[in-house]
């Protein structure tokens, strides 16, 4: 069996493969052929969480093993860590167990692309980024692959993390609030639990991809931010974990893969909401990719 750490995984996934790849993972999963129930999440200590991620997709099935302990910040270590154990579909046997720090960090900015690249306006210009941490970075990057954005605004709680982000990104430090206002694009992407985000700040025509707020009682969105088209992952996870759709009685319009695979048509005009929790299959196509660049044929 294959053992793939980080830093294999980093030599061999890059965002241009990847995003079509998302993109293929999230139309197969809302036509219905990924077997994948609403992930189980337990607790192991009051702050934590370690989730069990499984899906059957294509020619693999899988599971990724993910904790999530945001203390760890203050120890210098990654605050979301996983492995992806892959199997070959056909014959049951383990292929290979990939390191899923670095697949959890591009998959879910990769997913964002998919959903930018969609429902965000073609002259999208100016990004508001509101988190500085590991997925702040990476969907600058990925959102840069779909769109040419002139103007990156970040806002976040911690100044010394704002003022790295801002030299390392090229982006401009701002408050939240004017971060989003006449900004074509937000982001989400902070551990809060209580709204960061208030819709009074956002125009017509504007796209937030919230990507925070994982638990039905978590929320980044206030209620007036979820006042115009939702568009979600997973309707199922969503009903279950997203307090950004359950706090505020929101109306689903639809899953992106529906909107992607023409089942459903893309919302216009309003506020849209991609709400975003992460897919196993997301997870799982991702690890397959890179099995595939180790090994250089199909499972
Ligand atoms: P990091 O730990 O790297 O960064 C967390 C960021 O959130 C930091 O900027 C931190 O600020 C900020 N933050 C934490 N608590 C608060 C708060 N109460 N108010 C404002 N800002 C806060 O995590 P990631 O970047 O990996 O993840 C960001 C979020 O995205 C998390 O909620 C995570 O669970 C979620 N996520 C969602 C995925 C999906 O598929 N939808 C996949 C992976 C992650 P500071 O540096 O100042 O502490």
């Amino acid at each position: 069996m294959l053992i793939l750490d980080e830093s294999r995984v980093r030599q061999l996934l890059r965002f241009e493969a990847l995003i079509p790849a998302m993109e293929r993972a999230l139309v197969d999963f809302s036509a219905g052929r990924v077997i994948q129930p609403v992930r189980t999440v337990i607790a192991p200590t009051a702050d934590a969480l370690f989730a069990i991620m499984p899906a059957v997709y294509g020619d693999v099935l899988g599971a990724k093993l993910v904790t999530v302990y945001p203390d760890n910040a203050r120890l210098g270590l990654p605050t979301h860590l996983a492995s992806i154990l892959l199997f070959r579909v056909s014959t049951g046997e383990p292929i290979a167990v990939v390191d899923g720090r670095l697949i959890t960090e591009m998959r879910t900015a990769a997913v964002s692309a998919v959903a930018t690249n969609i429902l965000a306006r073609r002259d999208a210009r100016i990004l508001a980024v509101l988190g500085t941490g590991v997925q702040a970075r990476a969907h600058v990057q990925a959102l840069r692959l779909v769109r040419r954005f002139d103007d990156v605004r970040v806002w976040g709680r911690t100044p010394d993390h704002v003022r790295l982000f801002a030299n390392e990104m090229n982006a401009r430090p701002m408050s939240a609030e004017d971060a989003v206002r006449g900004a074509d694009v937000v982001v989400t992407v902070t551990g809060a639990g209580e709204p960061i985000l208030r819709g009074s700040w956002l125009t017509d025509g504007t796209l937030v991809n919230a990507v925070g707020a994982v638990g039905a009682a978590r929320r980044e969105l206030d209620a007036d931010a979820m006042r115009g088209a939702v568009v979600v992952d997973s309707r199922a996870a969503a009903m279950r974990e997203s307090g950004d759709v359950l706090l505020a009685q929101a109306t689903i319009s639809a899953e992106l893969g529906e909107i992607l695979g023409g089942l459903r048509p893309r919302p216009g005009g309003r506020i849209t909401v991609f709400k975003s929790l992460g897919l196993a299959v997301e997870d799982l196509a991702t690890a397959r990719l890179v099995y595939e660049a180790a090994v250089g044929h199909a499972p």
